[in-house]
């Protein structure tokens, strides 16, 4: 038997051929001399197969990971490493050469290949639902039998914001397409119905209010066979703000302090604090607003009254004295608020 490629005798053949013609015609792997590649032009999914994926890699790693999928080794090949080397780029052209080393019939071979992988940009999805101004739900904030103030406006865009960036990590999504001020609240358009859901629970647990959500029928996806749903969500902030006078059941309360879960109260009457829930919201009627608090002055004090002047009469008013009113003097400036004809005294803050 003899080599058919150089003629040698008497050695071990492989496939017809001595073991340096084996090996000198060996390529070691096989990779396409181009390849393509699709980036997305704005964020850094990618498209593999059929399918657009998230991708962590940075554009470098992700070539490369290509070209390391698409290199086929040989059957007889072991050890493969391949070395990958940007020589060039033209426009979206890379000019690569691969230097393959391993070894054949365990001898060392190192192969060259130049690969030509040509990088498409292309929208993503999600990315072309964001271009289009897509949005898949709508938050409307307002404020109940009155219109938001400026700080609500503000301290809500805040909340929205960094909630926003913190989701948008994850949910290419978590984006606002639309922010609409109207004369009865601001309307926010969100991409993304889970991330304007969460943004909406977590307005309530700082701001407090009232959460209702109505889904819109609006079209099909014939496609998919599902009917589009779009989702309205409404935030209704209280009537009332820290500091407002509210009338429940026969009770006064000024409001100290609301949150998400509770609205806390400090009790007019026997200044005692209440907390009352949201499911109680409709009970609640506001009898006063802070801007109504007046400042008058103690003029007398017994062990079980005490005596203001009226704030606009400048008449006396003897009141019951509680224990938290103990701190005042005659004399002493203090906070008086008239509800339904009757005086109250706001009890100073104990700092
Ligand atoms: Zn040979
Ligand atoms: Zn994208």
């Amino acid at each position: 038997m003899f080599c058919i490629e150089c003629g040698k005798e008497d050695e071990e053949l492989f496939e017809g051929l001595c073991s340096s013609c084996f090996i000198a015609g060996n390529k070691l792997i096989t990779i396409p001399p181009e390849l393509t590649v699709e980036i997305c032009a704005h964020c850094s999914a990618v498209h593999v197969g059929d399918k657009w994926m998230k991708n962590e890699l940075s554009e470098e790693e992700f070539i490369a990971e290509t070209i390391v999928k698409e290199s086929i080794p040989d059957k007889e090949a072991e050890d493969v490493v391949l070395e990958i080397d940007l020589l060039n780029q033209k426009g979206s052209v890379l000019e690569i050469l691969i230097n393959a080393r391993g070894k054949i019939l365990g001898i060392p071979v190192e192969r060259e290949f130049p690969v030509k992988v040509k990088i498409n940009r292309n929208d993503c999805p999600e990315c072309s639902k964001y271009a289009s101004g897509y949005y898949e739900s709508v938050l409307q904030l307002r404020a109940d039998k009155r219109v938001l103030t400026d700080e609500e406006i503000k301290v809500a865009d805040g909340i929205i914001q960094k909630l926003l960036e913190k989701l948008f990590r994850t949910n290419r999504m978590a984006y606002i397409s639309q922010r609409a001020e109207l004369k009865e609240g601001v309307d926010y358009y969100f991409g993304s119905y889970k991330a304007s859901r969460k943004i909406s629970h977590a307005l309530k647990d700082e701001m407090g209010g009232t959460l209702g959500e109505s889904p819109r029928l609006m079209g099909r996806d014939k496609s998919a066979g599902k009917d589009l749903y779009r989702i309205w969500i409404s935030l209704r902030l209280p009537s009332f703000q820290e500091g407002d006078f509210l009338a429940y059941d026969d009770n006064l309360g000024q409001v100290t302090d609301l949150n998400g879960r509770k609205i806390m109260l400090l009790d007019l009457k026997t200044l005692g604090k209440i907390s009352l829930s949201w499911r109680e919201y409709s009970h609640l009627d506001v009898v006063a607003r802070k801007e109504n608090i007046k400042t008058t002055t103690v003029t007398s004090k017994s062990p079980t009254q005490i005596q203001v002047l009226h704030p606009e009469t400048y008449q006396p008013v003897d009141l019951d004295i509680l224990p938290e009113l103990a701190s005042l003097n005659i004399g002493d400036p203090v906070e008086v608020i008239e509800i339904k004809g009757k005086l109250y005294i706001i009890p100073p803050k104990i700092v």
